[in-house]
């Protein structure tokens, strides 16, 4: 394995800094958190000893990349102007709360557009992520992840993607993240060197590898192009192992937080996370 910053999505029940410790524990040398329960609009807020205890687990384990994931709850292209304005204020909740603790990457869903139409969806969802970027702090970065093209969800084509940053403007605060199962659910193949080389190939020509910054590392229980959010353990899946030894060896991922958010039962961090590293 090539890839320097692997991790895994930690649990926050000890708070962030516990989450930093434990994925150190069990070897990560990258990881992602919520900053909030992601089923919940509201937040406790965010003390300076939470503040305090999150940089120093950094510091003690020498993890610096940390992503952080929001809300299921956000539609940024809700039909319903009042569930919109909720999701804007707490998309930009969500990146304040990030500053706070000096994570720079925010990863969000941003939306699915509920039958007013991919065109009015993506309109929508710049709109509310602009409203965001404008209301937050600069320091943290809007994540848009890839996803599984399940019911209307938005992002799950190269071409989306690249509709709302060119709609944003190229603003240098808006990146990528790359979920393996969401794009293979949504029938990107990355299963053979072939594939693995066309589909990216295809990433870089639409998106451009400049604005990766994090990969979602899971395997699929659903087929090729099925629509089905549904991780399974690396290798476990419909993508196979081949895919992800690809992924781990590839120098563009190098430098990029690969990051599992396999089930956790029975150690499944701990096993997906060696296997990684044996490839
Ligand atoms: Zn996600
Ligand atoms: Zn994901």
């Amino acid at each position: 394995m090539i890839a320097k910053l692997v991790g895994v999505h930690m649990p926050i029940k000890n708070g962030l800094g516990g989450a930093i410790r434990q994925g150190h524990k069990i070897g990560c040398t990258a990881v992602q958190v919520f900053t909030k329960s992601p089923q919940l609009w509201k937040a406790k807020p965010i003390s300076d000893e939470m503040v305090a205890d999150y940089k120093l687990a950094c510091s003690e384990t020498g993890i610096s990349s940390v992503m952080c994931h929001d809300s299921y709850l956000i539609n940024l292209a809700a039909a319903g102007e009042e569930l919109r304005e909720k999701s804007i204020a707490g998309l930009t909740d969500e990146m304040n709360r990030c500053a706070q603790y000096g994570i720079t990457l925010l990863n969000s869903h941003m939306g699915a557009h509920v039958g007013q139409g991919v065109d009015e969806g993506i309109r929508l969802l710049i709109k509310g992520a602009k409203s965001a970027l404008e209301n937050s702090d600069p320091s943290v970065m809007l994540v848009m992840e890839t996803t599984a093209a399940t019911g209307t969800s938005l992002g799950a084509t190269f071409e989306q993607l690249r509709a709302v940053l060119d709609g944003l403007h190229g603003d240098k605060r808006v990146a990528v993240c790359i979920d393996t199962c969401h794009i293979f659910a949504a029938g990107y193949d990355i299963r053979t060197a072939e594939t693995f080389n066309q589909t990216f190939t295809k990433f870089d020509e639409i998106v451009g590898f400049d604005r990766l910054v994090g990969v979602h590392c899971n395997d699929s229980i659903g087929g090729l192009g099925s629509k089905k959010d549904r991780h399974a353990h690396v290798g476990e899946g419909e993508i196979g192992e081949e895919g992800f030894r690809i992924l781990v060896n590839d120098k563009r991922f190098e430098f990029i937080p690969i990051m599992l958010e396999t089930p956790i039962e029975n150690e499944g961090h701990e096993r997906d996370l060696a296997k990684l590293k044996s490839f």
